[in-house]
């Protein structure tokens, strides 16, 4: 394992990280894409644990405004990281990269419980462990799932996909003067609200410590750099 900078990640895909080209769902191309990153570092001896999240098939808060209960349709949002980890775990078997699916809530039929020990021993046995189910509480996000997953499992960092590489000072994508962060504090970013993960989330990292790594994940390889160690993103800590 020599030259990797770490030795256990936390990865936090959204929803829409697999929605490639589509609408709704998942494209089927960037899942394996997605996989064969995972793999890649995975196989050089990281530990790597995911946490995904379900806006590409449900979110509670836009369940609500259609009328639906929020806690029903934070529910409904949970079990679409279910779905979309289960996706990721076929993803990773068809290359041959051991993974395991854990949720916060139980579905016992198609994937085991998170339960930490058991997390952190499949991690030590080299394996992908897909964490569904967010925290399994309604009104949180997947966002905040990460931090605590990554501070439960002891990872030395949380790495955070996103569509651009980095934190801005505002959208990069709707104003072309927007510049970008190397690095930030916490507080900056939840003071200046910087869209890199919701408060919750920050402010556990920030109060146990965990680093974050905001990067573009669309990019081909740009895993692997960060676990060697590269300073691509932006680094809150
Ligand atoms: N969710 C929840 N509790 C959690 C995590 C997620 O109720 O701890 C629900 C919530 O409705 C959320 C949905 O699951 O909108 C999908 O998660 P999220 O929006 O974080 O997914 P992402 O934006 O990362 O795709």
């Amino acid at each position: 394992m020599a030259e990797e900078a770490y030795r256990r990640i936390l990865l936090k895909l959204s929803g829409e990280a697999l929605l490639g080209d589509e609408d709704y769902g998942i494209d089927p191309n960037m899942i394996q894409r997605i996989a064969a990153e995972i793999a890649e570092v995975s196989r050089a001896g990281v530990g790597v644990a995911v946490v995904i999240g379900g806006g590409n098939i449900f979110r509670g808060a836009g369940l609500a405004e259609s009328g639906i209960d929020r806690v029903t349709g934070d529910h409904m949002g949970m079990l679409a990281t279910v779905m979309n980890a289960l996706a990721l775990q076929d993803a990773l078997e068809s290359i041959e990269a051991d993974a395991r699916v854990m949720s916060a809530i139980s579905v016992h039929d198609v994937c085991e419980d998170y339960i930490r020990r058991r997390a952190i021993r499949h991690l030590e046995k080299g394996r992908v462990v897909v964490c569904a189910g967010g925290t399994g509480n309604p009104f949180f996000t997947t966002d905040t799932a990460a931090a605590l997953r990554a501070i439960e499992v002891g990872a030395d960092i949380l790495l955070k996909a996103t569509k651009v590489d980095g934190v801005y000072t505002s959208d990069p994508v709707k104003n072309s003067d927007a510049e970008r962060f190397d690095s930030l504090n916490y507080d900056r970013v939840i003071e200046h609200k910087l869209g890199v993960m919701d408060a919750n989330a920050i402010v556990l990292c920030r109060d146990q410590g965990m680093p974050i790594r905001v990067f573009n994940v669309f990019e081909d390889g740009n895993l692997m750099r960060l676990v060697r160690g590269e300073a691509i993103g932006t680094l809150v800590s």
